[in-house]
């Protein structure tokens, strides 16, 4: 049976971000089942879900009220559409997240993905500067290194050149700013004069660009495809100061920070931030659906409201906007939230988890670990003193994370950066578990 699943493995599926010549030759693990924090393959074997399944999953893989919200809520309706119906979990769910995030958005559009939550918002922005009367606001500032998906619209806004840089020709034109700490400073600063000088930067363009600028988009404190980099503490409060100043809208981009990774529900809320319009994904659904949702303020919502024949509504949508069964996982998700002291674990764990990185944070090929709540990035380097990257041939990342498997823990890397980001739900046990793996398999991997 196993054989059989190892074979089609290969054969059928082309996956993301993979290169398949080398998917082909390798023998991937094939994920039959999962308990609690744990996913479990055809042979058998259990792994650690360091990573949330992609940063997805919150409670773990099996949490007993959202499986039975999703049972209960199947034997009502899968799924109707909200193009000209309405539908009691979006209802509800709507409700619930306006009640949990930060005050002053008052308006969900639902969509499917993080990428989508993003040219929702995008869309909006764009259009609403239109409706107002400021059409020459067309432009979107954004940061280096970061991240926003990969339909597009997101694509135009990303920093990460990796990803992004091949399919310029087919994006819109945006504005980069600096991210701080800049690792990549063309002034040769250093972190914190960075972060004042990458503030700078922002302001800059806004002073100069800022009357065509209808909005910027940013991860709040985190940016996380782009390695997990941190941003200093009060920098999204000042970037919402120089928006405010310039009258740009402030889009923020919680599809990896929300739901509690980094300590509080949102990262927003460390910094008592209201963005103008807010995107969702990835942990809405406790990682069980996929869900996404656009939450925006009245003022933006009102701009839309005309007779119908004016044509100012959002065109918009897709065919599984505001899914039954997603709004229900989304709902018992935050009903555990409310249930359960979820985020004084996550003070608790990551806590020890950062008391762990400290010993890790000795071996020689640690160049930096950034950690904000229970998202970690361990940057590997040949030279710590100098920053001296290893050569990207030898996959130093990823052959650590393979790696850890025999460790039974499920990685994966960004580049030569460890990425850790286990469910919520983490236990002690676990976390070292993770952090001894890696005492072990950094020194066996770099050969030192
Ligand atoms: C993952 C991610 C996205 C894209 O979400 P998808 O659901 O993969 O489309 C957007 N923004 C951020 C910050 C992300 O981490």
């Amino acid at each position: 049976m196993s054989e059989a699943y190892d074979d089609r493995a290969r054969r059928f599926i082309w996956h993301p971000f993979t290169q398949m010549s080398d998917w082909m030759d390798g023998n991937p693990i094939v994920i039959e089942r999962a308990e609690g924090n744990h996913l479990i393959d055809t042979q058998g074997n259990r792994y650690l879900d360091g990573i949330s399944s992609m940063w997805v999953n919150v409670h773990g893989h099996d949490h007993p009220h959202i499986v039975s919200a999703l049972h209960r809520q199947l034997d009502r309706v899968a799924h109707s559409t909200l193009l000209g119906l309405s539908c009691e979990p979006s209802i509800e769910l709507a409700e619930r997240l306006v009640r949990v995030a930060p005050p002053g958005l008052s308006r969900v559009f639902y969509s499917d993905n993080g990428a989508t939550a993003v040219e929702v918002a995008l869309k909006i922005a764009f259009q609403y500067w239109q409706l107002r009367g400021e059409s020459q606001r067309t432009l979107f500032v954004c940061l280096e290194d970061g991240y926003h998906g990969d339909t597009l619209g997101a694509v135009s806004v990303g920093g990460i050149d990796a990803f992004h840089a091949r399919f310029g020709p087919l994006t819109f034109p945006s504005l980069r700013a600096h991210n701080a700490p800049c690792y990549r400073c063309p002034y040769g600063k250093t972190y914190p004069q960075c972060n004042i000088h990458c503030l700078e930067s922002l302001e800059g363009l806004l002073r100069e660009r800022g009357e065509c600028v209808a909005g910027l988009i940013v991860e709040p404190l985190v940016q996380g495809a782009g390695g997990m980099l941190l941003l200093p503490d009060g920098w999204l409060r000042r970037a919402r100061e120089l928006c405010d100043r310039h009258g740009v809208l402030l889009i923020v981009d919680e599809v990896a920070t929300g739901f509690g990774r980094t300590g509080k529900m949102f990262a927003c809320d460390h910094e008592g931030v209201t963005p103008d319009l807010l995107a969702l994904a990835k942990g809405l659904t406790a990682g069980f659906l996929p869900l996404a949702a656009t939450l925006s303020t009245e003022s933006i919502f009102e701009m839309f409201l005309a007779p119908t024949s004016a044509g100012q509504q959002l065109f918009h949508g897709h065919s599984y906007t505001g899914n039954a069964l997603g709004c229900a996982a989304a709902i018992a998700n935050l009903d555990v939230f409310e249930r359960e002291p979820v985020l004084e674990r996550v003070a608790e764990r990551s806590a020890q988890l950062a008391s762990g990185l400290a010993r890790l944070a000795k071996l020689d090929a640690v160049g930096e670990i950034r950690q904000r709540g229970l998202m970690v990035g361990i940057e590997l380097v040949r030279d710590r003193a100098t920053r001296e990257r290893f050569d990207p041939e030898d996959r130093v990342g990823h052959w650590v994370c393979m790696a850890m498997r025999q460790h039974g823990v499920i990685l994966r890397p960004l580049g030569d950066t460890i990425v850790l980001m286990p469910p919520l739900s983490v236990t002690p046990e676990e976390i070292d578990q993770i952090v001894e793996g890696l005492e072990a398999c950094i020194p066996q991997v770099v050969g030192c």
